[in-house]
């Protein structure tokens, strides 16, 4: 018997020269001061090196595979069975988590100073082994009166998984980030009044220029300020379906993953 203990959660080799992604139990874990870190079996640090006894003692259960496919409990990407692992989920019961929000969860728990202000992307921009290629989200709207002309006017404001996990209960705010390519989704579906209304405009509230919603009558800023604090109100009186629904879209997976996670696990604001 002996060898190193296998790994918990997939991440990145943590062997300077290797960015080999090692999914679960594929690696080992090595205790080095006060953290694990995960080595791919090409790099694995010799047994009885530095730290490794130990980790001898330490019985942590091991996180099982999902044994039935289904949302990742985070992001609500399909994953097929065994593709992910099971977790406990903030009501108690064990969920899905696909290996992309795993890797998430597991560096922000480590929070490493030079990961957490590294420069490498935490999202992969390949889609992993069993996790669903694309997913499809509900663009949200919510129309309201222009603070200038008193004309109705839309305003995109969510994204939301047309089939979201149990556990992914909030829809994600839509920011200047996520309208750079939501504008040409509603371009292409019929939605051109709207997209041309989506344009880089001045505020003196940021003083600055940033993509925004405008009034598709008179062009005038929807700001974020005002227009976050209305959603809020209404989605706080009645969930995701007070906003209106203006487009079902097929994203791809690593798309979506960096609106939930940002792109370093800062991420989106959350429509609650
Ligand atoms: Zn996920
Ligand atoms: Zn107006």
């Amino acid at each position: 018997m002996g060898g190193l203990p296998s790994n918990k959660y997939a991440a990145v080799c943590a062997a300077g020269h290797c960015t080999v992604y090692v999914q679960v139990g594929a690696g080992v874990r090595v205790r080095q001061g006060d953290r694990w870190q995960v080595y791919c079996p090409a790099d694995a640090p010799q047994e009885g090196g530095a730290g490794a006894g130990q980790s001898a003692g330490t019985a942590t259960a091991h996180s099982a595979a999902n044994r039935f496919a289904g949302p990742c409990m985070e992001c609500s990407v399909q994953v097929e069975a065994g593709a992910g692992v099971l977790v406990p989920g903030d009501d108690g019961k064990r969920g899905v988590q696909c290996p992309v929000c795993q890797v998430v969860a597991f560096r922000c728990e480590r929070w490493d100073e030079s990961d957490q202000f590294g420069t490498d992307p935490w999202i992969p921009d390949a889609v992993l082994p069993g996790c669903a290629p694309a997913i499809s989200l509900r663009i949200l709207a919510l129309s309201r009166e222009c603070w200038k002309c008193k004309e109705s006017t839309v305003c995109v404001v969510g994204l939301y998984p047309m089939h979201p996990a149990r556990t992914d209960r909030w829809a994600r705010w839509v920011d200047k980030d996520v309208l750079v390519w939501v504008r040409p989704l509603l371009a292409g579906a019929g939605f051109e009044k709207i997209a041309e209304s989506i344009k880089p405009r001045w505020s003196s509230t940021v003083n600055g220029r940033y993509l925004s919603n405008g009034c598709q009558r008179c062009d005038a800023l929807q700001g974020d300020f005002p227009v976050e604090e209305a959603v809020f109100d209404l989605v706080r009186e009645d969930g995701v379906d007070a906003l209106d629904t203006l487009l079902v879209v097929e994203v791809p997976t690593p798309m979506w993953q960096r609106v939930v996670h940002g792109e370093r696990g800062s991420g989106s604001a959350l429509l609650m």
